[in-house]
């Protein structure tokens, strides 16, 4: 079995936002010369979240009010416990807890295999300062 580790280095500059990586995962799958086997792709942070769906520019709004809505940007210590630690990310942590930490795609004949209107997407939290998500991948 082949194994292939790779490090993609973010930097957002809001708050949150929403980056599609999926060209640099499909590069990473040519890079491990893997045909047939899984990429795993994670963020390597709390407060922010590696998922798949659509790349439409709508929905993308939709997230962000929603998750605003779930869980308010508030740096109070009263409305976040979290924040009793002097830090001001308590609403990061809980937006990264619902959009997840990571994907798994299968490869298949050297390409990543989605559906037909899959893509890989880093969602950002808690920006401004450098992030990093892990690609591994597993395969012949
Ligand atoms: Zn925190």
């Amino acid at each position: 079995m082949k194994s292939y580790r790779e490090i993609i280095e973010l930097h957002i500059p809001s708050r949150m936002d929403f980056v599609n990586i999926t060209s640099q995962v499909a590069e990473a799958v040519r890079k491990s010369g893997i045909k047939e086997g899984l990429a795993l792709v994670n963020s390597m942070h709390i407060t922010s979240s590696v998922f798949i769906n659509d790349d439409e520019s709508g929905l993308h709004q939709d997230y962000a009010r929603w998750l605003e809505k779930l869980a308010p940007y508030n740096a109070s210590p009263q409305v976040y416990a979290h924040n009793r630690t002097g830090e001001d990310n308590g609403d990061a942590h809980h937006k990264r807890q619902i959009m997840g930490r990571e994907v798994v795609v299968a490869v298949t004949d050297g390409k990543l295999d989605f559906g037909t209107w899959e893509q890989i997407f880093y969602g950002e939290f808690d920006g401004r300062r450098n992030k990093r998500v892990l690609i591994k991948i597993i395969g012949e």
